[in-house]
């Protein structure tokens, strides 16, 4: 919902998020004002995978239209997010992504700027209602070719493959190989470039 939208969604990239990119500390109170950051609204606003509406049954409704291939039943997801709105309520909530949420919220930082204020999905004073159609896609790779410190690829008893130069994202340079399972945002683009250098030297050399 929209409240949910103005702290929680997040956009990857830095065009994405000038207030970082540009060190615009005006921009970046719009994190922590009412109201969505402007790139994540634009996206709600014009997004041809976004649909906005005022009630649960329009937004399957529109969701349905987006997906036809995949249709969800109405009834069902009403029942999902009103069981999960009723526990809301619930101090003793067994439910996890109501405890983590409140969790979440017990470091100041993320209270203020990252996690809305637990609230009933259905109440009208947080609408409208959103949905994203998600799109998978692989963001970065755990492994790859293995290469020396020359980037030069070695085949599996660790000789090196004569005249092949391995970077980036194939060489599990991207992220997730140097940088481990959770590696941080932004810091895929600098081992692609660290190991293209390496390549690129070898190779001149
Ligand atoms: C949505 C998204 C957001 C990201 N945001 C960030 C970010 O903010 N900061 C950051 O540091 N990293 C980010 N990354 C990761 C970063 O973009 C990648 O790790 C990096 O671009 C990988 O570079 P690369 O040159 O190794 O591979 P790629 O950029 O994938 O290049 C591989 C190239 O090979 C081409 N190719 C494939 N097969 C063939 C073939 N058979 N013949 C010829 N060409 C072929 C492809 O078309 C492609 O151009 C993001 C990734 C994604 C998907």
């Amino acid at each position: 919902d929209q409240k949910i939208i103005e702290k929680e969604f997040g956009l990857s990239g830095s065009e994405q998020n000038p207030d970082l990119t540009g060190r615009n500390i005006k921009l970046l109170l719009q994190r922590v004002r009412s109201g969505a950051p402007g790139p994540v609204e634009a996206f709600k606003q014009r997004g041809v995978d976004f649909v906005v509406r005022d009630n649960l049954a329009d937004l399957v409704a529109g969701m349905n239209e987006l997906a036809p291939e995949a249709p969800l039943d109405y009834a069902t997801v009403r029942s999902v997010v009103e069981a999960r709105d009723r526990e809301i309520a619930n101090k003793y909530t067994k439910d996890l992504q109501v405890a983590a949420m409140r969790a979440a919220r017990a470091y100041l930082p993320d209270k203020i700027a990252r996690i809305a204020a637990p609230h009933r999905i259905l109440d009208p004073k947080a609408g409208p209602l959103i949905a994203v159609k998600l799109h998978l896609l692989t963001r970065k790779t755990l492994g790859g070719l293995e290469t020396d410190l020359s980037s030069r690829v070695l085949r599996s008893d660790g000789s090196v493959f004569d005249g092949l130069f391995a970077a980036g994202e194939v060489a599990g340079f991207g992220g997730g190989g140097v940088h481990g399972y959770r590696s941080l945002e932004g810091t895929f683009l600098g081992g692609c470039i660290f190991s293209g250098r390496a390549a690129g030297r070898a190779a001149a050399r």
